[in-house]
């Protein structure tokens, strides 16, 4: 009877002494690193809940006459965005980006040579934009494919701005013709009407019906709550989930919407950062006529993901998609 008790304890204490060692503490290491990157992940994810996705349109036709109080708002646990993929949180993966970019390099040493399994989704809200051309041009030089989730402008250049996003394989997401939250956000039947608008005006012109589409201000947007209540959005990703359309929100923000004219740096340190540790990553930045910084960043965003072994696709229906509002 005593002896096995005894074994035990011995087997008990055995697997104690590891513990004993300083620095030597696996599972705590492993549940730090995993809260700190949890928590970095989080406050990015705050952030972007906070701040408008698109100032300037907000603050001017769509958004300017309401600024909602976002402190008074009680947090809703079940608008938070679910972290990516647990499972790159855990004790495998290094806890310093530094750390991040040498596996990266040590799996690629040729660099720029694709990795398997690793995607990056370009994604520009909100054009056509005088920043346009210049964003095609970039695109085109680095032999990259990317998403334009685009609202409805009709001027002629605006047309002829979406000719060359279609007829340079790039691909066309709706983005609501008006992107006027008061307007898209009142009901589901609204903003289906919306999203219909700017299909047949791009059918019409380009002659491409969108397959993907991005909500203004993201899925789990607080903008949409004066116009259609607290749950609007759940009621419209739910609708539009029921006809079967795929909506897109992003996993790597480059914070470009973060100031009218963010700092070029920061764009591409943001989008360095958010993507450390995913494979698969749609990036958010805007196509405006102000985000020339946006556009100063790109051929760094796009030389950093090539560097870490992404290659580049367009969103389809039935890509990999992350979404902040679980329909
Ligand atoms: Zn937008």
């Amino acid at each position: 009877m005593k002896k096995p008790l005894l074994w035990a304890l011995a087997v008990v204490c055995a697997g104690l002494i590891p513990l004993l060692i300083p620095g030597n503490k696996p599972e705590k290491r492993a549940a730090d690193s995993s809260a700190a990157l949890r928590e970095r992940s989080s406050g990015f994810e705050r952030y972007e809940i906070k701040n408008i996705e698109h100032p300037i349109s907000a603050a001017g036709s769509d958004g300017s006459d309401f600024a909602p109080n976002l402190a008074t708002v009680p947090s809703q646990p079940e608008l938070e965005p679910v972290p990516e993929d647990t499972a790159i949180l855990g004790p495998q993966r290094p806890d310093t980006r530094e750390l991040e970019l040498d596996t990266e390099k040590s799996i690629t040493p040729n660099s720029n040579k694709p990795v398997e399994g690793k995607v990056a989704y370009l994604t520009f809200d909100d054009g056509p934009s005088l920043s346009t051309p210049r964003i095609l041009q970039i695109l085109n030089e680095y032999e990259v494919k990317a998403t334009f989730f685009v609202i409805g402008k009709t001027s002629e250049e605006s047309k002829r701005q979406l000719k060359n996003i279609v007829n340079q394989g790039h691909a066309l997401g709706n983005h609501t013709f008006t992107h006027n939250y008061n307007q898209i956000y009142k009901s589901a039947e609204a903003f289906k009407a919306d999203v219909d608008r700017l299909d047949r005006f791009l059918e019409e012109t380009v002659g491409v019906k969108p397959e993907v589409l991005r909500y203004p201000g993201g899925s789990n947007n607080q903008l949409s709550w004066r116009a259609g209540g607290r749950n609007v959005m759940k009621t419209i990703t739910r609708e539009m989930s029921k006809l079967g359309i795929s909506y897109f929100d992003w996993n790597v923000s480059s914070t470009d919407a973060a100031a009218p004219v963010q700092d070029k740096q920061s764009i591409i340190d943001s989008v360095i950062s958010n993507s450390a540790g995913k494979s698969k990553i749609i990036v958010l930045m805007h196509d405006m006529d102000l985000k020339t910084t946006t556009v100063a960043a790109l051929p760094a965003v796009i030389a950093h993901l090539k560097s870490q072994g992404y290659r580049f696709e367009v969103l389809r229906k039935n890509s990999f998609t992350y979404q902040f509002l679980k329909p």
